[in-house]
């Protein structure tokens, strides 16, 4: 395992953790990782999210429930040779689960009360399902539009005090600040806590064992977006140990009714400050099945920069696609026995432009399947009656 310092991304301040924004500047951290040789990025002999345990910040703990490791199957899909990564099959059925498994751990080392976030759902489920394992408390903030029900049921199960509030993710977002503190690790999962990013970065590591090599394009539906960043972070581990020699292209994936980064991505890149006052601009948000993904960045919009940078340090692009194309891959992978949630179809949606799409055609892709639709299986039937 690495050790690790918080610095923030702007202005290089580093801070002890936990910690959530510069004391300089109050800009986002990110976590600064000792270098890893050839040797940490093998499989241990741990379970779980600790199989890659050596790509991973140093922690003491070591919750798990069966996380990571998950399977990568070829997909009848175009003429691309095209895989899919089924995160979809963690514990919670959600990517989620890497992370929480990693900051249930990181609440134990620093002895916190418990997890604290803003959800929409699925990172509800997964930090109330690790606070349990590890006998952690959860405190759960939803805003009242993210029509969440089956998810927070769920949730509640497994203990969780889960409060409503009024309006849209990022007025759950701000609850969540206000909650966090001394006794609460604040595990929203944007880039709010540094820490989250990092339990991505096995999932580099699994995709070239399985595929043998690195593959052409990464495709990841993004809200935030940490999830893009830190399987990117992981193929720069890779890189840096010796065991490949590029990143593949990382795609983010937005759909077009909420697509700051998309909108961000589409004025093209004239320095950071541009990036971010693009990010500020008021966007329009529109309904879409793909509630997952569906983040404004309203109050921490300088969160996206993280993606932004991620994908064009490694030669990728944003995307955003329409509502009907979402259904259609949700409906296209169900086909195939593959029953995912409508943010996770995006992904297949994305991918089939970047297959057809001239320039940049990318000819091994991986497309992230993030979440699995049985937590809210109407979306999906609701598309296949048009
Ligand atoms: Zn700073």
């Amino acid at each position: 395992m690495r050790t690790f310092t918080a610095a923030c991304v702007r202005c290089g301040h580093t801070t002890g953790y936990p910690a959530y924004r510069c004391p300089a500047c109050a800009s986002p951290l990110a976590l600064d990782l000792a270098p890893v040789a050839a040797a940490d990025c093998r499989p241990t002999t741990g379970r779980g999210v600790w199989r890659y345990a050596g790509l991973l910040p140093r922690v003491r703990h070591a919750v798990t429930l069966g996380e990571g490791e998950t399977p990568l199957l070829p997909l009848r899909h175009g003429g691309a040779a095209t895989h899919v990564k089924l995160e979809s099959v963690n514990p919670s059925l959600s990517f989620k689960d890497r992370a929480m498994a990693l900051a249930a751990s990181a609440a134990l080392d620093h002895g916190l009360t418990g997890l604290v976030l803003a959800s929409t759902g699925n990172a509800a489920v997964s930090a109330a399902s690790y606070a349990a394992a590890a006998g952690l408390r959860c405190r759960v903030f939803c805003a009242t539009g993210s029509n969440a029900g089956n998810k927070l049921e769920t949730a509640r199960a497994h203990g969780a005090e889960v409060e409503l509030v009024a309006g849209h993710y990022s007025d759950a977002y701000a609850a969540a600040i206000r909650a966090e503190g001394q006794a609460w690790l604040n595990v929203t999962t944007t880039y709010r806590n540094p820490l989250l990013t990092e339990a991505y970065r096995p999932i580099a590591a699994e995709l070239v064992d399985d595929l043998g090599g690195v593959p052409d394009a990464v495709v990841v539906p993004v809200g935030a977006g940490p999830l893009l960043r830190g399987i990117w972070l992981g193929f720069t581990d890779l890189v840096a140990a010796g065991l490949i020699t590029s990143v593949p292209r990382m795609v983010g994936v937005q759909a077009e009714a909420c697509a700051p980064l998309a909108r961000a991505w589409g004025a093209g890149y004239r320095g950071r400050e541009e990036w971010a006052a693009s990010l500020r601009q008021p966007i329009e948000v529109g309904p879409t099945a793909a509630a997952a993904i569906a983040d404004a960045l309203r109050g921490y919009e300088d969160e996206g920069l993280l993606t932004l940078d991620a994908v064009r340090r490694s030669g990728g692009r944003i995307s955003a696609v329409d509502e009907p194309a979402i259904a259609e891959a949700g409906r296209h992978l169900a086909r195939q026995g593959l029953f995912v949630e409508p943010a996770a179809a995006a992904a297949l949606a994305a991918l089939h432009d970047l297959a057809v799409a001239g320039p940049g055609r990318a000819d091994t892709c991986v497309a992230v399947l993030t979440g699995h639709g049985a937590k809210e299986p109407s979306t999906l039937t609701a598309g296949s009656a048009r």
